[in-house]
């Protein structure tokens, strides 16, 4: 008598739960995205609204303000 080859147990059960996308919504724009490796953006639902984001926090933190004159500048 052969004795059938044992199968093995199906190991896949369900995926892991870090892998779940995350719903969230856009910063910038408020539309519904997903928290995901697979949305290079995120937490922005676009490339255009990280662009916009980070344009604009660029901008804010590189502003200088104008020097006062300095006493040295005082014409006579
Ligand atoms: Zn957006």
């Amino acid at each position: 008598m052969n004795a059938p080859a044992p199968t093995p147990a199906p190991a896949d059960a369900a995926p892991p739960a870090a892998a779940a996308p995350i719903a969230i919504a856009c910063p910038r724009c408020r539309t519904m995205t997903q928290y995901a490796p697979s949305n290079p953006w995120r937490p922005f639902c676009s490339q255009r609204c990280q662009k916009i984001d980070m344009g604009a926090w660029a901008s804010e933190t590189f502003r200088i303000e104008a020097a006062p004159p300095g006493p040295d500048d005082a014409p006579e």
